[in-house]
């Protein structure tokens, strides 16, 4: 038989943070090595436990939902979506507006795919969660990354984003929280960051996963709500980070803004969420439980809880190694330190990566595979406990002391 190959529309397509670094973990572990992987926001495998009730409504509806619902999903996951967003403010937002998805990575590549032409271009961060370069290039478009700059606290550089915009901009990608920064946005940066897509007619697409991780003084702030009723705003969220159910994979995306303006595109959106015939049903009825009642994540958010403690160590201990600094992540579950090029002159990023997994058996991604444009960052979750981050961080630290120049 003739080699199959795939096919041209992967050509610029990359996800790193299970690229070839997680095929040399798994090298590594068939060899009998133990891996510390922290290349992944993934809660379960460092002892968070989903909400009791998150679980039992899962379990609850595995007899009864055996069939396909309407591919937009049931009808109490929407109404309590968009309730969720009507109690924020956003008090148009109608049952219709939403779209339940496998999780936001589905949906994210679903809303692409309606959306660009061959040679768009959408505005997207960098760093950025990488999905979102990724499914930009698969469906046909440019992704066109603006700097978010790192002595300003990560924050988006909205000038340099006013000088990539093109007659072919057609979008704006905000990730806020931001991974793999923590950034968290004041208002006056997502009003910033949607005047922008105001005046310029882009439409804004904001991934808000981690909208209920932040720490100490953080506020989020929703890109829907500056966008108001002009600006078409596609919000996405789910169940993944906050509930810890990365596993069931429940996500959604909400369209505020000036919906009457984009009916041929929601039709193409109905479409493909049709011909994928609908998301994964028992998890789509958890999303009413955990959006509605006590919410345990705010436990682990604050000083005491483990997301808040251990992300705090994890930049303070970085910190302290010489040549590393990290801006204190104020939301999400991730720290991405800089290497001093000074000190550590690395020309390859992953093969740095690779290079520190195979001598102390922890996996850390690259910046680059954040489509940041220098080998000098790298992320690291924080979700290990206080004593095995501690011991992950020395290790760094140890072999950072072998690399310097
Ligand atoms: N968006 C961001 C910014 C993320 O960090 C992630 C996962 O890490 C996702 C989306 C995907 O989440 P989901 O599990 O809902 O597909």
């Amino acid at each position: 038989m003739r080699q199959i190959r795939q096919s041209l529309k992967l050509k610029d397509v990359r996800y790193d943070v299970r690229g070839p670094i997680l095929v040399e973990a798994q090298r590594l572990e068939a060899e009998g090595h133990k891996i510390l992987k922290l290349n992944i926001g993934n809660t379960a495998p460092f002892g968070f436990e989903a909400p009791e009730a998150i679980v039992a409504d899962m379990t609850r509806h595995l007899s009864g939902s055996q069939g396909y619902v309407d591919s937009k999903g049931i009808y109490s996951a929407r109404t309590a979506v968009a309730q969720y967003y009507q109690s924020k403010g956003l008090k148009d937002t109608t049952v219709e507006d939403v779209y339940i998805g496998n999780g936001v990575s589905e949906l994210i590549s679903m809303v692409l795919q309606a959306f660009v032409d061959d040679g768009n271009e959408i505005l997207i961060p960098a760093p950025d969660y990488p999905l979102w370069t990724g499914a930009v290039s698969l469906a046909g478009g440019t992704p066109v990354h603006y700097r978010c700059d790192e002595s300003n606290g990560w924050n988006p550089d909205l000038a340099d984003i006013e000088s990539k915009i093109t007659e072919n901009t057609h979008a704006l990608v905000i990730i806020n929280p931001n991974n793999p920064t923590g950034a968290v946005y004041s208002p006056q940066i997502v009003r910033g960051l949607v005047d922008i897509a105001r005046r310029h007619d882009l439409v804004v697409m904001a991934d808000e996963i981690y909208e209920k991780i932040i720490f100490d003084d953080a506020v989020h702030h929703h890109a829907a709500k500056y966008a108001g009723d002009d600006v078409l705003c596609l919000t996405f969220s789910g169940l993944s980070k906050a509930y810890r159910v990365c596993g069931y994979r429940a996500g959604w995306v909400m369209i505020s803004g000036p919906k009457h303006l984009a009916q041929d595109y929601l039709e193409g959106l109905t479409l493909l969420a049709n011909m994928r015939m609908c998301s994964n049903v028992p998890a789509q009825h958890t999303i009413q439980t955990a959006l509605g009642g006590y919410q345990s994540i705010d436990e682990l958010i604050v000083p005491g809880g483990r997301y808040h403690d251990q992300i705090k160590l994890a930049s303070r201990l970085l910190n302290e190694i010489p040549g590393v600094s990290c801006v204190e992540p104020r939301g999400a579950l991730y720290c991405f330190p800089r290497l001093d090029p000074e000190v550590y002159p690395i020309e390859d990023d992953e093969a740095f990566v690779i290079d520190l997994l195979r001598a102390k058996k922890i996996l850390v991604t690259h910046g680059s595979g954040f489509n940041w444009p220098e080998p000098d960052h790298f992320r690291l979750v924080t979700l290990p406990d206080e004593d095995v981050l501690t011991e992950a961080i020395g290790r760094i630290a140890d072999f950072l002391e072998t690399k310097r120049s």
